[in-house]
């Protein structure tokens, strides 16, 4: 599987502000935020992108939507609403090859597109 930035996040090799971490799963502030809350979830393994999942990946995509819901709740966005994304390839605007979830809250946001 390749090498990416967030490799080397979850190796603590490069800074990261980190708000949640276990065995399979970190979360951390996006480096440039699109709303006020922008935490990035990814599996600690190394999945490419969302192609690339299999059947025993499913836990641990599972347990990233708990994440979420937990992030969302303790940073306060969880009443007002917010917005679980995940990008796949040039169409969606993948732009770091290794599966993550964006969690976008603290303003209300426009339609998909
Ligand atoms: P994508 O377009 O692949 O779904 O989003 C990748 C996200 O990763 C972008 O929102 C970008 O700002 C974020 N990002 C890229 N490099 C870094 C980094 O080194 N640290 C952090 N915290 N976020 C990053």
């Amino acid at each position: 599987m390749g090498e990416t930035i967030f490799s080397k996040i979850i190796r603590k090799e490069i800074p990261a502000d980190i708000v949640f971490e276990d065995d399979t799963v970190m979360a951390f502030r996006d480096i440039a935020p699109q709303t006020p809350v922008h935490f990035l979830i990814i599996p600690k393994k190394d999945i490419p992108t969302v192609n690339d999942i299999t059947e025993e990946d499913a836990q641990t995509m599972g347990h990233m939507f708990v994440v979420a819901s937990k992030l969302a709740k303790e940073h306060g966005v969880d009443e007002s609403g917010y917005r679980l994304t995940v990008n796949c390839n040039r169409d969606g605007r993948q732009e770091v090859f290794h599966v993550h979830m964006h969690l976008l809250g603290g303003r209300l946001m426009g339609r998909m597109g």
